[in-house]
This record gives structure tokens, sequence and C-alpha cells, in this order.
């Protein structure tokens, strides 16, 4: 199949309402143009410099999301151009993209990671680290940003049932947090093994790449 074959047929699954996310990381720009040609314009990388390069090589109108654990050190280099930051983890790291943001006269949209997995090694906030922090005077000073809404990523396992108990947890902090915060509407979860079950559980942004690009070699 092609990527174009692979494209067409996940959206086709797709319900009305839920943002598809090519994740083109470790991908070469052929490989992207070829989604591109076939219409798709929203990308998601996980490497800062590598999502820097592609920008600068590739058509103006993609949207280059950032979904992968981000440094605070490497903001500064995707300030003028990212389109969505999904893995917001700290207080720290949403002060300097309001601080990198400001600099090019932006407001960033970010979405804030939750960890919802049992796996320790994935990042993301708690609920109670989330409502500190969107109680915090500083995050009510910040103009820069602009919280959109919320991600996670499941445990990698075979068990369906704690997956879909995980984007569960996640979709009704999502609806909580809707009452402290109207304006938020994404709620980001879903990759190439799960996004069936995260659209079950209310997903209406999915991160796919394997399933659109094939395989990543990481060699
Ligand atoms: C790599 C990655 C994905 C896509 O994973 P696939 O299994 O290839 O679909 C989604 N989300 C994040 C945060 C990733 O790092």
């Amino acid at each position: 199949m092609s990527i174009k074959d692979n494209l067409d047929k996940i959206k086709s699954e797709l319900p009305l309402g839920v943002t598809l996310v090519a994740v083109s990381k470790t991908k070469p720009n052929k490989d992207i143009m070829q989604a591109y040609d076939a219409g798709q314009r929203v990308f998601g990388e996980n490497k800062v410099q590598e999502m820097v390069q592609k920008w600068q090589d590739l058509p103006k109108d993609i949207e280059w999301h950032m979904i992968g654990h981000l440094q605070r050190n490497k903001v500064k280099y995707m300030a003028e151009f990212v389109s969505l930051i999904h893995g917001v983890d700290s207080p720290r790291l949403l002060k300097e993209i309001d601080k990198q943001a400001k600099k090019h006269d932006r407001v960033i949209p970010c979405l804030l990671q939750i960890h919802i997995a049992e796996e320790d090694t994935k990042f993301g906030l708690d609920k109670n680290e989330l409502d500190q922090l969107i109680n915090s005077e500083e995050f009510k000073t910040m103009e820069n940003i602009k919280i959109v809404g919320l991600m996670g990523m499941a445990t990698f396992t075979d068990d369906k049932k704690q997956v879909s108990k995980e984007f569960a947890l996640l979709k009704s902090l999502f609806d909580d947090l809707k009452t402290e915060l109207p304006d938020i509407g994404i709620l980001s979860m879903g990759m190439s093994g799960d996004y069936q079950l995260a659209i079950k559980e209310g997903s209406n942004m999915v991160r796919i790449g394997s399933s659109i690009f094939g395989a990543r070699n990481y060699s």
C-alpha cells in the first residue's frame, strides 16, 4: 500500500470532527510530500531540530505539531512557526513557551500532557499538578500561550480494557477541565495501535505515524 492509500483508508475511518496528525518523525521529505499531495496538511514531529529543518524545506501551509517530550532550551527554535505543542508537562516549560512566543508576537496553542499510563517512563502531569498549574497566579499572567486541551499516551499493552480505561480517565479530566477553561476543545489521544479505542473514548485528535508511513527505522 502506498502512503496515499494508507492515509485514505485511515481518513475514511475517522469520524467527522476527529483531526488526523500525520506523525512524520524520522521520515524523509519525499514521504511527507506524498501525504501532502494526498491532501494532508497537519504533521507531527518529536524532535525540534528535525521539525525546523522540515519546516524550512517543505510547503509553508503545513501545520507543524510538536508531539514529543520537549526541553526548554529548544523552544526558541520553533516558536516562530509551531502550530500546536502537545507535550507540555511542567509550569517551567509553559513559562518558556510564553516567553519565546512573546518574542514573535504570537500566542502559541498548547496541550497539557497528562500521565495516564502505568509506565513511569511516560511523561505528563497528574491530576494534582494539573489543578495546581491552572490555578496558579503565574499561569493567569501568561498572555502568549493558550491552553487548548489535553494530551495523553496509554500504556503500551495488548490489554484493550486497560488502554480504554486510561483513555476514559483522560476524557473525564478533560470534561472537568472544561468547566474551568471553557475554551478548551482538543483531546489528543490515540496512535497507530490504539486510535480506534481512543476515538470510542472521546478523542478528537489522533497522532498516527507507522500506519501511514510504515515502520520507523532508528538505526
Ligand atoms: C511516535 C509518536 C506517535 C505515533 O506513533 P505510531 O505508533 O507510529 O502511530 C504518536 N504520538 C507520539 C507522542 C509519538 O511520539
